[in-house]
């Protein structure tokens, strides 16, 4: 920092982390704060489908940004059951999330989320804008970036602290570790978004199995339903393309005895018909890092891309973008360098992601091939997994600012 000036803080990425970083300091009037966002101001609100953000995220949002919890929970469902069936309706598991969590959590629509991450931060946001790389010169920290269409580039420099919550293909993360090859599980994870209709059956939180080929569906605001489907593949290979098909997914689905229950005919019925408007992803994580050369951290899936399998993605760049703001507010209020700030944050991040990265990979048992679903969630109803679950719902980051 030069003296005489504010310290600047660069946010790469307007994503979930992003976003609640920039929302918890965005009214501090002594510092310079830059938002370098990739997408235009009016993409992405179609971006993705509905998630499911867990009771973990909240309870640190109330304790460190209570204002943005309040807007997120005005605006949308909560979370607050999770039942496990087979598609025939055979019951495995039904949770109570307040038997192991102080609050719910919630379910919304991604567009939704975003337009209200977003929508307070606006004129920090710098939309339209790539960071390309990374480095240190003359003037300190400096990123480059690029605007859409690659044509202007400009240098930002002299930064004191760079937080790169630019996502799961981090560049950020890519120029200071290096390409790291994506760990594959083996299981195909595709989601879709239909309107829910009339007498629509679906409501909170369920999952349906018909051998390891699971169906996950709850409803959300604005009248829809969001479904996550997923089947088996092998670990180094593409989907296949016939397994795209609305009857081939059908047949994933249904039992041997061909009898649906009335939720999963409607599950079942709508992947079938909204075939063509699936996004397709293959569940994959990767290693934990946060805190790069002095002055850089990593947050969000840059830091720890996990598979879905507990919702946890997006629930952990929440807990990251609270100790974040938590420890730059310490750090100005001492008048300590912005540079401490990423090996504080990995101080108090590491041990708990490296839980929650293993914990969602270990909870993915019940969709690997020849999985045995009615045994793998028995192991789920049984205290040893409650009790991490408990650990994961309610031991969250707590302000010391
Ligand atoms: C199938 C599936 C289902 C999921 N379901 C859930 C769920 O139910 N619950 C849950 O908690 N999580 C879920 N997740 C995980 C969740 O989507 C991610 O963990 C979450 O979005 C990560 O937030 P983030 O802020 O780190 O990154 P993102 O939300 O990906 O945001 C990154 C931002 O950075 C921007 N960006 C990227 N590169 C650049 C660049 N070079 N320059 C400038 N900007 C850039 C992007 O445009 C984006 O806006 C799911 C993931 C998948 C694949």
């Amino acid at each position: 920092m030069t003296t005489g000036t504010k310290p600047k803080i660069v946010v790469v990425g307007a994503g979930i982390a992003g976003s609640l970083a920039v929302s918890g300091l965005a009214e501090r009037d002594d510092i310079e704060l830059i938002c370098l966002e990739r997408a235009a101001e009016s993409g992405q609100l179609d971006a993705g489908t509905g998630l499911n953000i867990g009771p973990n995220a909240i309870k640190a949002l109330v304790a460190i940004m209570p204002e943005r919890a309040r807007t997120l929970i005005d605006n949308s469902l909560a979370w607050k059951q999770w039942t496990v069936e087979l598609t025939d309706g055979t019951p495995l598991m039904h949770l109570d999330l307040a038997s192991v969590a102080d609050n719910a959590g919630i379910r919304i629509r991604w567009a939704e989320l975003y337009a209200l991450l977003r929508r307070p931060i606006a004129r920090h946001i710098r939309f339209g804008t790539e960071l390309t790389s990374i480095g240190h010169g003359d003037e300190g920290l400096f990123v480059d970036v690029q605007d859409a269409s690659g044509v202007a580039g400009e240098r930002i420099s002299g930064i004191d602290l760079i937080i790169a919550a630019d996502g799961r293909y981090s560049v950020a993360r890519q120029t200071q570790w290096g390409q790291e090859p994506p760990n594959f599980l083996g299981v195909c994870l595709y989601r879709l978004l239909v309107p829910a209709g009339a007498g629509c059956p679906i409501d909170d939180y369920g999952q349906w199995f018909n051998g390891s080929n699971r169906l996950l569906a709850f409803r959300v605001p604005g009248d829809f339903v969001y479904i996550a489907g997923s089947f088996p593949i092998p670990a180094d290979s593409a989907i296949p393309e016939t397994a795209k098909q609305g009857p081939a997914l059908r047949g994933l689905y249904t039992p041997q005895n061909g009898s649906l229950t009335a939720q999963t005919k409607f599950l079942v019925d709508a992947v079938e018909t909204y075939a063509d408007h699936i996004h397709w992803a293959r569940l994959q994580d990767g290693t934990v890092q946060f805190a790069g050369p002095p002055g850089v951290l990593l947050l969000g899936d840059a830091a720890h891309p996990m598979v879905p399998t507990l919702g946890q993605g997006a629930t952990q760049s929440v807990e990251d973008a609270c100790v974040l703001v938590d420890e730059v507010r310490r750090a100005l209020d001492s008048g300590e360098p912005l540079n401490l700030v990423p090996a504080r944050v990995e101080a108090r991040r590491r041990e708990r992601v490296e839980f929650v990265v293993s914990l969602s990979r270990a909870a993915t048992d019940t969709m690997l091939e020849g999985a045995d679903p009615v045994a793998g969630t028995f192991k789920k109803t049984q205290p040893a997994f409650l009790r991490q679950l408990e650990r994961l719902y309610r031991d969250v980051p707590e302000p010391l600012a």
